[in-house]
């Protein structure tokens, strides 16, 4: 399968609208080795003229619009994306939903509580209904295996299965109160197993750290791309930008004794990425020390436009 990083930066991009903290300020004023980078996205192909979106960030339209692969190919409407994988309600993992709207039929598989946020609680996104056919919401159980397609029918044809791991993270907070506590907290943000053949790959752009289940799908894959989010514990608090710590906004940082780096050893045959990094986050310094402590210990960083053959 082919696996395309559109978009490597967590919520808010590189650079952010609206900050000026030192990597955004350096960016803009091009005093920085780095590279600007739009909201994470990465799209799977199993084969040629059929993708996978994993989440829908809110830089999509631009995305698809610069990727060849993703380019309509006959008239009048036409696209190669055939559905949507969601790991989270997240903001920025769904509102991208909203720029496939063109009356384009999708496939939408997530577990039955993100779909539920979605409908019930968010009436817009009923606007891919509009399609003809309408857009099929499938649930997925967590934990068991799925295919991706309309074409094959049973696992063992289809030409990639998935899996979600539940990562015990929390339903963000746009969710309502009563709905929220109707809803399985295993189903609220979950990392994705995708294989095909003896290949697989891990996908958690959200990796909250309080569960251990999700290393021995790492362990097992080909390629992961991991959450990049934050360097340190306290990294939005010492840039003045935010109140909670990494962690309690659902994100192991990567620096400290407890961090992603030091939990490294579950991947050491497969690439290990990391992708949606924070604008904060010193490893977008090419030049700095966290950027090189990274890199030493084996892993990548990602960029837009970052693909992989698997
Ligand atoms: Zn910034």
């Amino acid at each position: 399968m082919r696996v395309t990083v559109l978009g490597s930066a967590a919520g808010g991009g590189f650079p952010q609208w609206n900050c000026a903290c030192p990597n955004c300020s350096r960016l803009r004023a091009g005093r920085i080795r780095s590279k600007a980078r739009s909201q994470a996205q990465v799209v799977v192909s199993p084969v040629e003229g059929e993708c996978y979106l994993l989440n829908a960030s809110p830089d999509l339209r631009t995305q698809i619009i610069s990727t060849k692969l993703l380019d309509p190919s006959k008239p009048p409407r036409h696209t190669p994306i055939s559905g949507v994988v969601l790991t989270s309600a997240d903001v920025d993992s769904v509102v991208g939903l909203l720029h496939l709207r063109e009356f384009q039929p999708l496939q939408i598989y997530s577990t039955p509580s993100i779909r539920r946020i979605l409908l019930e609680d968010n009436h817009i996104f009923r606007v891919l209904d509009r399609s003809n056919p309408p857009a099929v919401w499938r649930d997925v159980a967590i934990n068991t295996w799925f295919s991706l397609g309309t074409v094959s029918s049973s696992i063992e044809e289809s030409a990639i299965r998935c899996r979600m791991i539940p990562l015990g993270s929390a339903y963000p907070d746009y969710v309502s109160e009563n709905l929220r506590h109707a809803l399985p907290p295993r189903e609220a943000v979950a990392g994705l197993v995708m294989a095909q053949g003896s290949k697989q790959i891990f996908y958690a752009p959200a990796l909250p750290g309080r569960s251990e289940e999700w290393k021995d799908w790492a362990r097992s894959s080909d390629l992961c791309l991991l959450d990049g989010t934050f360097w340190d514990e306290n990294e939005l608090i010492s840039a003045g930008v935010g109140w909670k710590t990494a962690r309690e906004i659902g994100h192991v940082p990567l620096s400290a004794a407890d961090g992603l780096l030091a939990q490294s050893d579950f991947a050491k045959a497969g690439r290990r990425v990391l992708i949606h990094i924070n604008n904060t986050n010193p490893i977008l310094d090419e030049d700095s020390p966290e950027n090189r402590e990274v890199r030493d210990a084996g892993w990548e960083i990602a960029y837009d436009g970052m693909t992989f053959e698997v």
